[in-house]
């Protein structure tokens, strides 16, 4: 298994002959450069290629015209241990999802350990001990950012800083656990904020028999920082509700593979229409009882894209710089001193459409042709997605 420790470093690499760059930023999508300079794992130079320093690169790779963006983020998972998810007892799934273009992954929480402690202690050091694991250990490369604590009634508001204090920056979805009210919620959603913890609440109908019905009005009063998969996971609170909590609150809309794909569309449009497109991002939900997902991130582009009728080159900002900025990650934006964390796609072949943005627009999704996490290549031709018109090539070190 291809396994980084984050300490491996790049060196430089010059990335050129990019045919498209998105940028991952909704209020410039698309940039005017063709070259990428990376260094040690950092975005040094975005330009032309007359106007970047590419002598004495480690690695020049051409991209030979193909699209590139920032690698997607799947703001929404529920990972366990190492690559073993044992809700469908499937190992290798986010080595497999890394194929799909995905460079970063969020717990929701760590829901699916079997035998999971429900009592505060336990729940506290099971959140600490995800936290550690996966900074330790990136599964194919992947940032698995995890270490959610499932909210259980009883925390006081010492728990909170323990768990900051201890390195935990996230809660797991609200309503998971025993606290279902809104105002015990809120309580609990204002001491993580208060220590730099940020919370995502579930939204919807229960999705697995033992979780449970949150309604708009609790997520509303809970006010915590992600409304989690407002399309439900998967079962949708109504369209009117949806976009009510779209209009009522002003934190982030996620919308999820898991989920109703009939409200996924409604909560984009919505977002589209109050003129906060920036508030959308996107996650699978996965593992889940429909199986886990690898190509799930690409699938929610292409559904939002041409079912939903939203330009591709915006969707992809839902799946990269807007949750980057929400969730305060040095990554998903084509920036200098971001990640180099990049999905390097073509339109796949024999799509009728012209080019990769017309092909997903049209509803297919694009091939992906190589994967970089941190400036180090993860993978080439994807073996999951269909295959890419055209991939770049690693041409080795210039002189
Ligand atoms: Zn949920």
């Amino acid at each position: 298994m291809a396994t980084a420790m984050p300490t491996e470093k790049s060196g430089k690499v010059v990335i050129r002959n990019i045919g498209l760059l998105l940028s991952g930023d909704i209020d410039r999508p698309v940039l005017d450069a063709d070259t990428l300079v990376v260094s040690d794992g950092l975005i040094v130079a975005v330009g032309k290629e007359a106007d970047c320093d590419i002598a004495q690169a480690q690695t020049v790779i051409d991209a030979r015209r193909t699209c590139v963006a920032p690698g997607l983020i799947d703001s929404h998972v529920h990972p366990v241990f190492g690559d073993w998810t044992p809700r469908q007892n499937q190992t290798g799934w986010i080595d497999s999802t890394m194929n799909g273009g995905v460079t970063t992954m969020i717990s929701a929480g760590e829901v699916h350990l079997p035998g999971r402690p429900k009592d505060i202690v336990g729940l506290k050091a099971l959140a600490i001990t995800a936290q550690r694991a996966f900074d330790n250990f990136r599964p194919g490369g992947v940032k698995v950012l995890a270490g959610a604590p499932i909210i259980e009634k009883g925390m006081v508001e010492q728990d909170f800083k323990d768990l900051a204090d201890a390195g935990v920056t996230l809660l797991g979805e609200v309503g998971l656990g025993s606290v279902k009210a809104g105002y015990e919620a809120a309580q609990m959603v204002r001491w993580a904020r208060k220590y730099g913890i940020q919370s995502t609440i579930h939204t919807g109908g229960p999705s697995i028999p033992g979780s449970g019905l949150i309604d708009k009005d609790v997520v509303l009063e809970a006010d915590a920082d992600v409304i989690g998969h407002i399309n439900g996971g998967h079962t949708a609170l109504s369209e009117a509700h949806v976009c009510e909590l779209c209009e009522k609150s002003s934190r982030a809309i996620e919308i999820v593979h898991n989920g109703n794909e009939k409200v996924a569309i409604a909560a984009a449009q919505a977002a589209l229409a109050l003129k906060c497109p920036h508030r959308v991002i996107l996650g699978t939900d996965g593992p889940a009882g429909s199986g886990v997902q690898p190509l799930g991130m690409l699938r929610m582009v292409a559904l939002l894209s041409s079912l939903g009728g939203i330009p591709p080159e915006l969707v992809f900002c839902f799946a990269t710089g807007n949750t980057a900025r929400l969730r305060n990650l040095n990554c998903g934006l084509i920036e200098v001193g971001r990640a180099a964390d990049f999905v390097f796609m073509d339109k796949a072949q024999h799509s009728a459409g012209r080019d990769i943005l017309d092909s997903i627009a049209l509803g297919d999704i694009p091939g992906v042709g190589m994967v970089m996490i941190d400036g180090i290549v993860r993978c080439g031709r994807s073996r999951n997605t269909p295959p890419a018109t055209e991939i770049p090539v690693v041409l080795g070190a210039a002189h």
